[in-house]
């Protein structure tokens, strides 16, 4: 038997997990899924940026070659123009790197960081790449809560009381998958200064920083205090709707003449797999000077914001359910109330719905969520397949309350 390295004893990621491959069996078999479980906007008829495509044609010949490790020079250079205007100070072209989308990026970001039993603060619920990911590289997630009572914000205090003296980072999910939510300044700046306070990096995952509803506005953490290591992710997967093309980025800012050393690791990681994906990062530049973002998705009358409108008013109606409105992304986190239903667990609900209602959603644990009675929806198909999901989920939630 040739068994799998126990470095992926506690290495998940449910989104993709057993349900879901019982979803592919069920699917196999004649059935048709509703999918309401990946953050994948292709299936549903969402059209890709013009310049994009155009630029990954028009750049095939020049990206044969491999490319510099950090990524392409004048994907670079717009990113550093883009960033300057979201007042990153002093940032430099080496401060930027690109790779194979934000996956890649937190994984490089963490490898060259860790020992074993170094600790990082990671929020419950999270996106189960930065749990994976501490785990696999050695080191232990140590849980902060996002409280759902105060808008899934995260608790600055919480996050002091968890500091040990082998914490090395905080990871920061903004807008957040899960939960939708968004962050306001103050609560961001409480935690730059514990950061900075305590010699912490952080990591901000922001891959969701345009995708905003009802004129919430998006902060980076990195611009809040000058004397942080910050990690600051996002790409084109969802604000540009092109998950398969794999381009994303990561910023260094801070006072990083105190982190020369791990930066030199993440360069060295990063010159160990070569390059990332050329033809992609060609793109980047048209797209970031030109204005075919998700914005007009997300305004009054976008497709999005009808959508995350329709979600939350069908699923906070249905008895036993609760959900806070979504501010950012097109994820939303309810909570079952278990009590009122013959469901031991979200995953009991989750496999049960999709056996019986062909829906698939993913449940709460698959995020790291601390109890086991959440589950998230994702609501970028259209609200023809997105009132038929939530209809099904409301017609079994019904036919399963305890007698
Ligand atoms: N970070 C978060 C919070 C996500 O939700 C996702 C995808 O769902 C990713 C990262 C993955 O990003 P990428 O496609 O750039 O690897």
């Amino acid at each position: 038997m040739i068994t799998r390295s126990s470095r992926l004893t506690h290495v998940a990621y449910d989104i993709r997990g057993e349900i879901y491959e019982q979803s592919q069996a069920l699917a196999k078999q004649g059935h048709q899924i509703l999918s309401l479980h990946i953050g994948d906007p292709a299936p549903f008829g969402y059209k890709v940026p013009e310049s994009i495509i155009k630029n990954m044609a028009a750049n095939l010949e020049r990206a044969q070659g491999y490319g510099d490790a950090i990524g392409l020079l004048e994907a670079r250079e717009a990113l550093q123009v883009a960033y300057a205007k979201r007042n990153f100070t002093d940032l430099q072209l080496e401060d930027i790197y690109v790779g194979n989308g934000v996956s890649e990026l937190a994984l490089i970001s963490l490898q060259a960081l860790l020992n074993d039993g170094d600790e990082v603060l990671v929020p419950t619920p999270d996106y189960p790449l930065w749990t994976s990911a501490v785990n696999l590289f050695g080191g232990k997630t140590v849980y902060y809560r996002c409280d759902e009572a105060a808008n899934w914000y995260p608790d600055p205090e919480d996050i002091r009381q968890k500091i040990t003296s082998r914490t090395k980072g905080i990871v920061l999910i903004n807008p957040n998958n899960p939960t939708g939510a968004v962050y306001p300044a103050d609560v961001l700046k409480r935690i730059a200064d514990i950061a900075a306070e305590h010699n912490l990096v952080i990591f901000s995952d922001e891959i969701y920083d345009k995708i905003l509803y009802d004129g919430v506005q998006h902060t980076s953490i990195a611009t809040l205090n000058e004397d942080v290591i910050c990690l600051t992710f996002s790409g084109l997967t969802k604000n540009y709707r092109v998950p398969g093309f794999r381009a994303g980025w990561m910023i260094i800012s801070g006072p990083k003449q105190k982190a020369t050393d791990y930066i030199g690791g993440i360069t060295l990681l990063a010159n160990l797999r070569v390059c990332g994906n050329q033809q992609v990062q060609f793109a980047i530049k048209a797209v970031l000077e030109g204005h075919q973002c998700i914005e007009d998705l997300t305004a009054p009358g976008g497709r999005l914001r009808i959508q995350r409108d329709l979600c939350y008013q069908k699923i906070s109606q249905i008895p036993g359910v609760r959900c806070s409105k979504p501010m950012g992304a097109f994820y939303m986190f309810g909570k079952l109330n278990l009590a009122k239903f013959d469901l031991a667990s979200d995953y009991d609900f989750v496999l049960k719905l999709l056996k019986e209602e062909k829906v698939l959603i993913v449940h709460g644990t698959g995020f790291n969520h601390y109890t086991n009675d959440h589950f998230r929806v994702v609501f970028l198909p259209d609200t023809e397949i997105l009132t038929t999901a939530i209809n099904r989920m409301a017609a079994f939630l019904e036919r399963h309350q305890s007698k």
